[in-house]
């Protein structure tokens, strides 16, 4: 039989080129990565050994018996575990692997088990392959029991590629389902020509593929920063706790990148990015650097402490140097946290949670590192949590609004109250807003949240006609994430209009990150629903930055002064001073007063000598329900 041998040649240098350029380029040592590696060598050794049969077949007299059978041997072994390897890398490259029991694995390596013993024993007894008496090869009686395998993997391969579609990347799956629709054709093409030896040329070809796809370099890296990304840090999280390896990982959150992105264009700043970069390279190996976000970095090291301090006060050092814009220094910052695998915890999933709270964490305090600890974790899980039972409390008519008398010092009564929203959760109970909003905040339920609060206020104050109460208005909480969207006013306003409610009645509350976060769109808001009648006031003044600049550029009605600021005038007289200017500047700008958060006597006596108009706290009362608040004024 004269075979066509040209397609293996082909082959065999495709694969040639593949396997050399895995093994020269990868460092991304996962699992996926071996599982290419192991079909990789496969289609290599099937191609050259394909190529090497053809030749000693024809001229057996050559070399000894045994050596034909041993060659032939190992072509058709090697060959006949190319899709059974195949189907390995799917199940590896759609996370299944770990999912799967022993029971699934074994089964799915019997028919693979059945076949190498089938080839290996083939010699004795010819059921594979065979020489004859005159040293011609033959195929044995079971030689099509080979297709009928690889017709079983390529199955496999394709109920697998087609249930975890969402997992694989647009890349993976194109290349998985070349490869099963290619193989199904030279497999049927390969049975009835026999001596077009081409399925090792689409296997080839199909490896080519899957390495341009799964283990191109650029997918695992972060050009901007020249480090790896956070794709690479998955993989080798998973590969660390697979292996039950003992590591560290330090987690970095960069600040100051946001705001020099506005400052000194992005071109300049992709340099200090660059920088950045360099800097962390040179604090640890540059194989183990993976930029997570904009600002977030994470290093892993082995478990070793000297060595993480070591790594800790390089980074320290490199980020006390400012960065050099031309002429310009540029200082950035950075804080950090760090984790012990797996004693901390030993679930992908768990690290990304604990780095993003102790990252937020870190940021508040003074240290420069901090241990991700298990208080920390709990955090992380309780976060969770509360977000889940969030997503649900709406619906099932979890939240309600409580309201807070305010006392007028001038008029000796309650002119005023404000509202505040509770959540009382099925699952786990109460939950301050304190600990939900911010929740609320990052995952947009928050404008959701708002809105019901708006309309169950405009709703209360319409049934009870709180006007004939001597309640003047409501004062309800906006948050910075309302205050971002152009469309607030006319949604306000719309509410409103449904229960023919006169806008006075309203009185919202903004605080300083509003401004921060949405300036522009803030003020065109503020502006509309002012010119309707609607008052603002500034919320926790004293506790932010630049609160007089915020007096000068929005239109305030009302300034709500913050408890710290009433607190330490009691304590400190420095403060009582600043309380007692802060005051009467307000005062002289014609704004109205309240101090909130007050508890004691004497600092009402305090606040009416520094001429305050209204008092909000637990001495007068705490938020009630809508239905005790009522009972109260009366
Ligand atoms: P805030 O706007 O500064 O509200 C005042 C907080 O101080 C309320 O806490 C109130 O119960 C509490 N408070 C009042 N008097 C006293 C006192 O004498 N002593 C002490 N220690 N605290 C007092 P609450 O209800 O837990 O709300 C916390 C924060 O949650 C609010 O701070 C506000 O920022 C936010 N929030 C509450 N309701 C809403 C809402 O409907 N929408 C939005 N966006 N935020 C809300
Ligand atoms: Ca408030
Ligand atoms: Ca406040």
């Amino acid at each position: 039989m004269e075979y066509i041998y040209q397609y293996d040649v082909a082959a065999i240098i495709i694969a040639f080129a593949v396997t050399v350029g895995f093994i020269t380029q990868n460092n991304t040592h996962t699992k996926i990565s071996r599982a290419f590696f192991v079909v990789s060598s496969l289609v290599l050794i099937s191609s050259v050994s394909d190529l090497i049969t053809i030749i000693f077949i024809k001229s057996p007299e050559l070399i000894p018996l045994w050596f034909n059978y041993l060659l032939n041997g190992i072509y058709i072994l090697t060959f006949n575990m190319i899709p059974g390897a195949y189907c390995g890398l799917i199940i590896i490259a759609s996370n299944e692997f770990e999912k799967r029991g022993i029971i699934y694995k074994l089964l799915l390596s019997i028919p693979f088990a059945i076949i190498c013993i089938f080839i290996i024993t083939s010699p004795w007894t010819k059921l594979i392959y065979y020489f004859d008496e005159n040293q011609i090869y033959t195929h044995g009686k079971l030689f099509n029991i080979l297709y009928v395998n690889a017709i079983f993997y390529v199955t496999i391969c394709f109920i697998q590629t087609s249930l975890h579609k969402e997992i694989l990347t647009s890349d993976e799956r194109s290349t998985f389902y070349f490869y099963l629709i290619a193989s199904v054709i030279a497999i049927l093409v390969q049975a009835v020509f026999q001596r077009l030896l081409i399925i090792g040329f689409i296997t080839s070809i199909t490896s080519l593929l899957l390495y341009l796809s799964l283990e191109n370099p650029a997918n695992f890296q972060d050009k901007e920063m020249g480090v790896y990304n956070r794709h690479a840090f998955f993989s080798a999280l998973d590969n660390n706790f697979n292996k039950n390896k003992r590591f560290k990982i330090i987690g970095v959150k960069i600040i100051g990148l946001s705001y020099l992105n506005e400052t000194i264009g992005l071109e300049n700043n992709q340099q200090i990015i660059k920088q950045i970069g360099k800097k962390f390279v040179m604090a640890w190996n540059k194989h183990y650097v993976y930029r997570l976000s904009g600002t977030r970095v994470a290093i892993i090291i082995p478990d070793n402490e000297n060595t993480m301090n070591h790594v800790i006060s390089r980074i320290e050092s490199a980020f006390s140097e400012p960065y050099k814009i031309g002429d310009i220094k540029i200082s950035i910052s950075c804080k950090l946290a760090y984790i012990n695998c797996p004693d901390d915890t030993n679930e992908t999933d768990d690290v990304m949670d604990l780095l993003d709270v102790s990252l937020r964490e870190i940021e508040k305090e003074s240290e420069f590192v901090i241990h991700a600890d298990t208080k920390l974790m709990e955090k992380s899980r309780r976060e969770n949590l509360v977000r889940n039972v969030l997503k649900s409390a709406l619906e099932k008519k979890e939240f309600f609004v409580v309201y807070q008398p305010i006392y007028s010092l001038k008029e000796k009564r309650y002119t005023t109250a404000e509202a505040l929203v509770r959540l009382n959760t099925e699952e786990i109970g109460f939950i301050g807003p304190d600990e939900f909003i911010p929740i609320a905040e990052q995952n947009g339920m928050i404008l959701q949240i708002g809105e019901f609060v708006f309309k169950t206020v405009c709703e209360f104050i319409k049934k009870n006609k709180i006007w004939e109460l001597g309640i003047n208005h409501i004062h309800v909480n906006l948050s910075a994430i309302q205050c971002m969207q152009r469309n607030l006013y006319e949604q306000l306003l719309k509410i409103m209009d449904s229960y023919e409610l006169d806008y006075n009645f309203i009185n919202l509350e903004v605080t300083e990150t509003a401004m921060i976060v949405s300036s522009d769109i803030l003020k065109s808001n503020m502006e509309k629903l002012i010119e309707k009648g609607i008052n603002f006031s500034l919320d926790d003044f004293g506790t932010g930055f630049s609160n007089t600049e915020s007096l000068i550029t929005y239109p305030f009605h009302t300034v709500k002064i913050d408890k710290t600021m009433v607190n330490d005038a009691l304590e400190n007289k420095k403060a009582k001073n600043i309380l007692q200017h802060s005051i009467a500047m307000l005062k002289e700008l014609k704004m109205e007063v309240i101090a909130e958060g007050i508890e004691k006597q004497e600092q009402i006596i305090e606040l009416e000598q520094m001429n305050c108009d209204l008092i909000q706290g637990y001495y007068y009362s705490k938020p009630r329900k809508s239905e005790d608040f009522l009972e109260f004024i009366k």
